[in-house]
C-alpha cells in the first residue's frame, strides 16, 4: 500500500461546506458544525472486493484500510513482518472482536434470530478502542505528543491505554461520578486524571478550555470527526463476520450519539461500495432517565437537554454532542426508538451473563434491554433478525454488576449447611 489513501474530503453536516481532510481536523471553519469524511467508493471498489478483504490475516479494526482515514505507510500490515518501521503503526489490538449467533438470548426474547457482537473484548475493554485507536494514529500524522479528552468513563481509559502503547503523554477529564473500575484503568495507563466535581457537561466545557489553552491534540469525539472513522469498524466486522448479508435490525445504545453514527457510517461505506445490498434498520436505545435523542425523534422535533438519571454512566449524557449526526442516522435508517428504565438494563446484563456468557457493563447491555422491549411491545416483528452490540465489559462496573446479580450464598466450611441452604433454594 502507498501513501495514498481514499479520502476524498470532509463535508459539513450542518452548512455542507467541503474542506481538506488534513489530520489535525476539528469542526467547520465556516458554521462550527460536525464534519463527516468522505470517500472515493468508485476507487474502492476498483481496488478491492470482500474477498480480497476476507482473505487478510489482520485480524484488527485495521483490516479495512481502504475505508479508514489514514496514510499508507501508517498501516502497513503488522502480521507480514514488515510492519514496525514506522512510528504510527497502532500498538494495541483493537476490533475482529468476538461474534456469536444467541439462540438461548433470542429464544428468552422471542425473537428467531438474534447476534451478539461483544465489543467488550477489546485492549481496555470497551468500543471506544475503535476511535482511540484512531486518535493516536492521526495524533502521530499531525505530530502531536500529547492528547486529551473528557469522556464519562471509557472514551478516556480508551485513548489512556492505546496512547500508553503508543508512548503519548494524555489529560483526561472525567465526571466525578465515573466508575471506579474505569478511573483505575486510567491512572495504571499513567494518565494525567482530571476529576472535575459536576455534570459531564460541565467536563467537557472544562476539557474544551484546556484544549485551547495548551494545543493538546483533541480526541473529543463530537469534535474530531476521525473517530467515528474508527467506530465504524465495527460494522465492517459485523458485515464480514455476517458474510455480508446483513440482518433486518442493529441495536446499539446511545449517549452522545458518535457510536451510532459511526455504526451507521459503516454500514453506509459498505453499501456504497457494493459490499452489502441492504443497510439495517437502527434501534437506538437510551435510558429512560436519559434520553434526548429518542425523546427528539419520537416527538419529531429538535432535541433538548436533559437530566442524566440513570446507573447506565457511558450513555449518561444529557446534552449530546453529536445531535446531527445520531439523528440523521437513525431517521435515514428508518430506525426505531427504545427507552428502557435502569431495571430493564439490569435485567438485560442477567440475561446476557445467564444465557450467553457475556458480562456487560450497564451501558452495554442497554441495547440488549431495549431489543427485548420492542420485542415485548410489538416494535419489531419476532421473525426479524437483530444484531444488539455490547459496547463494553461488565467488569468496568463491577458495583452495578453486583446490584444486578445479588449476593452469593455466605456458609462456614460445613456439608450439612450448603445442604441446608441448597435445598432451600430447591436446588438439590
Ligand atoms: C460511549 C459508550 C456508548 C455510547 O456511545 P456514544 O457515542 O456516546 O453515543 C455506549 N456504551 C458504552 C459502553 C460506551 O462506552
Ligand atoms: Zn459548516
Amino acid at each position: 500500500m502507498n501513501d495514498r489513501n481514499y479520502v476524498s474530503n470532509a463535508v459539513c453536516v450542518k452548512c455542507g461546506a467541503v474542506h481538506e481532510a488534513k489530520p489535525d481536523l476539528t469542526t467547520c471553519e465556516k458554521c462550527g458544525g460536525i464534519l463527516d469524511i468522505r470517500y472515493d467508493y468508485d476507487r474502492i471498489r476498483s481496488d478491492t472486493d470482500p474477498a480480497k478483504i476476507q482473505a487478510r490475516s489482520d485480524r484488527s479494526m485495521w483490516r479495512y484500510r481502504e475505508f479508514l482515514p489514514v496514510r499508507g505507510d501508517s498501516l502497513e500490515d503488522p502480521a507480514n513482518g514488515q510492519g514496525s518501521k514506522t512510528a504510527l503503526l497502532p500498538k494495541l489490538r483493537v476490533g475482529w472482536s468476538p461474534f456469536y449467533r444467541a439462540d438461548r438470548l433470542a429464544r428468552e426474547i422471542g425473537l428467531e434470530t438474534l447476534y451478539i457482537k461483544d465489543d467488550g473484548i477489546n485492549p481496555t475493554a470497551s468500543l471506544k478502542d475503535r476511535a482511540s485507536a484512531m486518535a493516536v494514529v492521526k495524533a502521530s500524522e499531525a505530530g502531536a505528543t500529547t492528547i486529551a479528552c473528557s469522556s464519562t468513563g471509557n472514551a478516556a481509559s480508551s485513548l489512556a491505554g492505546n496512547a500508553a502503547a503508543a508512548g503519548f503523554e494524555t489529560y483526561i477529564f472525567v465526571p466525578e461520578r465515573a466508575p471506579k473500575g474505569k478511573v483505575a484503568q486510567l491512572m495504571m495507563f499513567g494518565a494525567h486524571v482530571i476529576s472535575v466535581q459536576g455534570t459531564y457537561e460541565d467536563t467537557f466545557r472544562l476539557s474544551a478550555e484546556a484544549i485551547d489553552q495548551y494545543g493538546w491534540y483533541n480526541r473529543n469525539a463530537a469534535i474530531n470527526p476521525y473517530l467515528m472513522e474508527g467506530k465504524k469498524t465495527v460494522s465492517f466486522e459485523i458485515a464480514e463476520q455476517l458474510n455480508w448479508k446483513m440482518t433486518d435490525y442493529v441495536a446499539v445504545s446511545v449517549g452522545d450519539g458518535c457510536t451510532i453514527a459511526g455504526v451507521w457510517k459503516g454500514f453506509k461505506d459498505l453499501f456504497a461500495a457494493g459490499f452489502i445490498d441492504r443497510l439495517p434498520r437502527l434501534i437506538s436505545v437510551q435510558a429512560q432517565g436519559c434520553c434526548p435523542l429518542n425523546r427528539a425523534i419520537a416527538e419529531g422535533t429538535d432535541w433538548r437537554p436533559m437530566e442524566e438519571n440513570t446507573i447506565a454512566d457511558s450513555i449518561a449524557v444529557g446534552v449530546p454532542r453529536n445531535p446531527d449526526k445520531a439523528l440523521n442516522a437513525i431517521r435515514e435508517s428508518n430506525g426505531v426508538v427504545v427507552n428502557v428504565s435502569d431495571e430493564e438494563i439490569l435485567a438485560a446484563m442477567r440475561l446476557l451473563g445467564r444465557t450467553s456468557g457475556v458480562f456487560a457493563e450497564p451501558a452495554g447491555a442497554a441495547a440488549t434491554a431495549g431489543v427485548k422491549k420492542a420485542v415485548g411491545t410489538g416494535l419489531i416483528p419476532q421473525d426479524a433478525s437483530v444484531v444488539t452490540i455490547v459496547t463494553g465489559s461488565g467488569l468496568k462496573d463491577v458495583a452495578n454488576a453486583m446490584k444486578a446479580a445479588g449476593d452469593p450464598l455466605l456458609l462456614p466450611p460445613d456439608l450439612k449447611r450448603l445442604e441446608q441452604a441448597l435445598s432451600a433454594q430447591g436446588l438439590v
